[in-house]
């Protein structure tokens, strides 16, 4: 039976990233490792279906992860892709309230502070207009640190860096269950390959858990993890509509966030080829599935107008959805990130991940040396 130092379940950006930050550390240097997924490819879930946006840290609670691996990961995020030229822009984001909102916006800048985000300038009305002459609002705030991301790039980077230096990629690998052994885990996977499925049982010492929206899945067929560990997922999806034309904006144009932080309001984002998208918006579901309703996008043009006048139904054509993996319900005050380990489940070398929503593309890298400091 095959063996291995680790396992990490998972090809998206998070299990790139910890396959990348492990091989990285000199107690894991010559130990094999193997990233799993069941899809043909890395990063076909929801690491390829959000807004590409580098976060900057400052909506999150106080001391949460959320706040402490944004803040830290979007300068390893940057300093990385500046090192290996991958393709990124610090755009700018901009804030904008709408009358009788100015004091939630001071609120939004003293939070960010207490995150260690230090850089945001409020702005006035006129200035808003001078920077942004398309925007509407009675004052703003501009974060010079948010910036966009080519998330599949990234990826891409990551998984080279991860096999240059001896991890195995195994696609089309679907994890079934996991049992206990008195040296590690015993794995049980199905092996799938031009339509048949072939049973494929190894082994492991450390097992890593970086399943996304099926992680509360694989930790119930985690031998020895107590169920009332696992948080309850939420599904959430939010769609997004690209906007026919050419952008009128240069910066990230942001509403108020939404109560409680479901979302953080129908934003307007570039991608990296400067194509504008709104999105995306919020809604509870029960089951996994992409498809959008285009008549949503008058619902879209009406939140948009509040602070882009100038939009109407007709400029917005459907374009892709995500789902976010929350662990907070509906009405319910945001979760932060569950990276679970020995200390919590008593489980020797088992790394469970949950409620992995936004900003954990953002967060990656600084995700990826918290797994490996919990290995080393
Ligand atoms: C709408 C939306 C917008 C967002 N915007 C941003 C943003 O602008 N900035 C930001 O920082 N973050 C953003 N995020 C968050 C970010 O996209 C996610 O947090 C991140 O992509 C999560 O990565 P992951 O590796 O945990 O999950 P995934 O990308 O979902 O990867 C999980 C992988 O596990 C595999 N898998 C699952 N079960 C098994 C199994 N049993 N066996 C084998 N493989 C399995 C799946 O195939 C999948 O590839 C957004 C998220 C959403 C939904």
């Amino acid at each position: 039976m095959d063996n291995f130092e680790v396992v990490i379940v998972g090809a998206g950006v998070l299990g790139l990233a910890a396959a990348y930050r492990l091989c990285e550390s000199p107690k894991f240097k010559n130990k094999s490792v193997l990233l799993v997924d069941s899809e043909a490819n890395f990063g076909t879930q929801t690491s390829s279906r959000n807004s590409e946006v580098i976060h900057a840290g400052i909506y999150y609670a106080t001391d949460s992860l959320k706040a402490k691996h944004c803040v830290e990961g979007k300068h390893l995020l940057y300093e990385h892709l500046s090192k290996f030229q991958l393709p990124h822009k610090k755009l700018g984001k901009l804030i904008v309230a709408q009358k009788g909102e100015e004091e939630a916006l001071s609120a939004i800048k003293e939070k960010a502070l207490r995150n260690g985000v230090d850089d945001l300038t409020e702005i006035d009305k006129e200035q808003l207009k001078k920077i942004e002459p398309e925007v509407n609002g009675s004052a703003a705030l501009l974060s010079p640190s948010t910036g966009i991301i080519d998330s599949h790039s990234y990826m891409q980077n990551l998984l080279h860096l991860a096999e240059s230096r001896g991890v195995t990629f195994a696609p089309y690998t679907q994890i079934e269950s996991v049992n206990s052994t008195t040296e590690g885990f015993s794995v049980n996977a199905t092996l799938i390959h031009a339509n048949k499925k072939e049973s494929y049982q190894f082994r492991c010492s450390k097992f890593v858990n970086c399943a996304g929206l099926e992680a509360q899945k694989l930790a119930g067929k985690t031998e020895g993890v107590d169920p009332a560990l696992i948080p309850q997922i939420h599904l959430c999806k939010g769609d997004y509509f690209s906007y026919v034309g050419i952008s009128p904006f240069s910066h990230l144009i942001y509403p108020m966030p939404e109560a409680n932080h479901t979302g953080l309001g129908i934003h307007s984002t570039l991608d990296i080829g400067g194509q504008l998208r709104f999105g995306p918006d919020t809604e509870y579901v029960n089951t996994q599935n992409y498809a959008i309703d285009a008549q949503k996008s008058v619902a879209f043009a009406e939140a948009i107008s509040r602070y882009f006048p100038a939009i109407s139904a007709q400029k917005l054509q459907p374009a892709y959805s995500g789902i976010r993996p929350k662990i907070a319900g509906p009405g319910e005050i945001a979760g932060d990130f569950e990276i679970q380990d020995r200390s919590i489940h008593g489980i020797e070398g088992l790394i469970q991940l949950f409620g992995m929503e936004s900003p954990a593309l953002t967060a990656s890298l600084a995700i990826g040396n918290h797994i490996t400091a919990l290995l080393e």
